[in-house]
């Protein structure tokens, strides 16, 4: 197995209700660090330019209006496996559909509220990662 890092949002559904804390303690439970984490606000060029793979989707402008909503905490997680350890913390896309005990699940409101964002492949991480934070930033 190998040690990766990867870009986790708290969306603005998840830190309106406070939730960080309860977030980052389930990272932490399952051996992911936090090496890097930010609370800022997007503007939206910024979220399109982030989703710009989804510029197509019929729900692009939702998405960039609700990651602009409020104040989002990006954050890198480092661990082994990180990418896809992270995934399955999140859970499915739609909290309807995610299993039980997943971030998603346990503290998300709807679809386009789901709570947290997770990169989901090596490149997309190192290209989501250099997208909020230099290597200056990350303290493994
Ligand atoms: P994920 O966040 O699980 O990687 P996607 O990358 O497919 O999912 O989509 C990015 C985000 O866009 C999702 O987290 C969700 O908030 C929103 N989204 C995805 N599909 C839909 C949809 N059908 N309707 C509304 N919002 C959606
Ligand atoms: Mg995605």
């Amino acid at each position: 197995m190998a040690v990766e890092r990867t870009l986790s949002i708290i969306k603005p559904d998840a830190t309106r209700r406070s939730l960080t804390g309860q977030i980052n303690a389930r990272f932490e439970a399952a051996g992911l660090r936090i090496v890097a984490q930010r609370r800022l606000r997007l503007m939206r060029p910024q979220a399109e330019r982030f989703y710009r793979v989804h510029a197509e989707r019929s729900f692009f402008g939702e998405l960039c209006e609700s990651m602009c909503a409020g104040p989002v905490v990006v954050q890198v997680l480092e661990g082994e496996n990180a990418i896809k350890r992270n995934r399955e913390l999140m859970g499915a896309t739609n909290p309807a559909n995610a299993a039980p005990g997943t971030i998603r699940k346990d503290f998300g409101e709807s679809i386009e509220a789901n709570s947290v964002h997770g990169s989901d492949s090596s490149e997309n991480a190192r290209e989501e990662i250099g997208y909020f934070f230099a290597e200056i930033d990350i303290v493994g």
